[in-house]
């Protein structure tokens, strides 16, 4: 009987599921409905602005390089747990790699993420216009990775607040883009299928504007491969015959592909470094080593330079009378963004606008574009970039890994105005602005772009619709994902551990403590601006 009870109990429980669930799919929303929303989404992340300078601040303090970001994802996972995500650890056998996931009621499956790791050698006081490292050779937030996820994370949190008070139902997915600087993690968290049951994804990334394109990005796709050369050790002074020398096949292999480099088609690109040319003169390198990144604007062709390198490989290999390994590192393919999502979140780009800067603000962006001799020195941008639109011609330039989440579900990126027009990238003064009043207000206005539209895809089936038969119908039909990474070959963890070791106990010494200062340039006694050397 009583069996008989808690089965009627179960069917009973099941249909009023199935009739909320029935009710929250039906629900329509009017017009106004979704703009007071949005509205309220905009305010709520301004109000959140505090809570976003702490984590900008933070993880800028952390400064931590590819496959090392311990510190940084122990912190912000520790923010969305108490949020009440759900966090696997560890995944892709990647361990800073995590992904948080917070259900509410049926609904889409939406991805937020952004990149965390740093720059080799990058080490910055933050609001000082010239060269001042923290840690003389230590790495830094020379991308301004820093800022990414603490906008994600503001707006997850503004989203999670009003899906609970208007009964919206969805799943949000916070994810970090680990190793963004190797493009070492995103192609194994797809391949591993923790994208499989998304429905769009919004990344996003720091800029000196607020933009976001559709369509086939600037820039190009990579494979990151290193060869691995094998020889014979001997005394270099009294045997040298004896030795068949791993570095001499490693310089080849240089040669060689600087030969290749000639017709190279304009839009590849390619760089190296040596990562072992052998420990000391009288001794014949048994091992050496080189790493490249191979780019190109399709799969294919990035896959066309790969096997010409393993063929310049092989022949160097055989001119010195060694033995050649590979190993991929890391792969990227090209970025293609979805057109209903770009312009939805172009509308809510023009309603938030630029911050406002102050004085302060641009007489900092002013004397940094004059100390590293930018073309630029107008300071910060104050007119708001166009609605990126696909190229007639394409151009080259750098890679995102992102470019494999985008072959997956209907992605885009949203550049926020957390930093300077007018920098080399990759240097000391790209993390100048990066724990100042330019990134904390920028991601704020980051943060509201991303809440807005995500609440205009939470409360509109068909606009996800829309956005889907697009990835379905035109991007996939115009192009197909290649997988670039083998099936077996494991993420590159060890990389930059013994960078990051060799500064972590310094660089400990600088992170940030949000209950004693206000803000990190307070905590490191900088007068802001601080525009000449004293
Ligand atoms: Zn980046």
């Amino acid at each position: 009987m009583l069996h008989k009870f808690s089965f009627l109990l179960k069917v009973l429980l099941f249909v009023f599921v199935i009739q909320i669930t029935a009710i929250q799919a039906q629900q329509k929303y009017s017009k106004r409905q979704i703009q007071k929303l949005k509205t309220a989404a905009i305010d709520m992340a301004q109000s959140h602005h505090k809570k976003t300078q702490v984590m900008i601040d933070k993880v800028f303090s952390f400064a931590e390089l590819g496959h090392q970001e311990y510190e940084t994802s122990k912190y912000l996972t520790g923010i969305l747990e108490s949020a009440g995500f759900e966090i696997e650890y560890g995944i892709s056998g990647i361990p800073t790699a995590w992904m948080a996931k917070w259900k509410f009621g049926e609904g889409p499956v939406i991805a937020l993420g952004s990149d965390v790791d740093g720059i080799p050698k990058a080490s910055q006081y933050p609001g000082v216009a010239y060269h001042k490292p923290m840690v003389e050779g230590a790495p830094g937030h020379g991308e301004g990775h820093n800022s990414g996820l603490p906008v994600i994370i503001t707006s997850a949190m503004v989203i999670q607040e009003l899906m609970k008070e208007n009964n919206l139902g969805g799943t949000l997915v916070v994810w970090p883009g680990i190793a963004e600087e190797q493009l070492a993690a995103k192609a194994w968290f797809v391949k591993d299928g923790y994208f499989d049951d998304v429905d769009m994804c919004i990344f996003t990334h720091v800029s000196s504007n607020m933009a976001v394109s559709w369509g086939d990005a600037t820039g190009t796709g990579l494979i990151s491969v290193e060869y691995m050369f094998e020889g014979v050790s001997a005394h270099s002074g009294s045997s040298p015959w004896r030795g068949k020398s791993a570095l001499d096949a490693a310089e080849l292999m240089n040669v060689g592909w600087n030969y290749k480099r000639e017709h190279l088609h304009p839009l590849n690109r390619s760089h190296s470094i040596f990562t072992d040319a052998g420990d000391q003169p009288n001794v014949v390198p048994s091992k050496a080593s080189i790493w490249y990144f191979l780019r190109d604007i399709t799969s294919e062709g990035i896959l066309d330079m790969y096997n010409d390198a393993n063929n310049i490989a092989k022949g160097a290999a055989l001119m010195t009378d060694t033995k050649v390994t590979s190993r991929i590192l890391g792969a990227a393919s090209p970025r293609h963004f979805n057109k209903v999502i770009a312009e939805t979140m172009y509308e809510n780009i023009k309603i938030v606008g630029l911050p406002e800067w102050s004085e302060k603000d641009q007489a900092l962006a002013i004397a940094v574009q004059k100390e590293v001799n930018s073309k630029i020195t107008t300071g910060l941008s104050t007119e708001l970039a166009e609605l990126g639109k696909p190229r007639k011609e394409p151009k080259s330039g750098g890679s995102d890994d992102i470019g494999e989440v985008s072959w997956k579900c209907p992605t885009v990126t949203l550049r926020f105005p957390s930093n300077m027009p007018g920098l080399q990238g990759h240097h000391w003064s790209n993390s100048i602005t990066m724990a100042t009043p330019i990134a904390h207000k920028g991601g704020t206005a980051g943060a509201k772009v991303v809440a807005a539209t995500v609440i205009e895809f939470l409360t509109q089936p068909s606009l996800l619709a829309e956005a889907k038969d697009y990835f379905e119908n035109v991007q996939k039909k115009n192009g197909k994902y290649v997988q670039l990474i083998p099936d077996d070959a494991p993420p590159p963890i060890h990389l930059n551990k013994a960078i990051q070791d060799e500064f972590r106990a310094d660089l400990e010494k600088f992170y940030y403590d949000e209950t004693k200062y206000d803000s990190y340039l307070e905590q490191l006694n900088i007068n802001y601006p601080t525009l000449k050397l004293p």
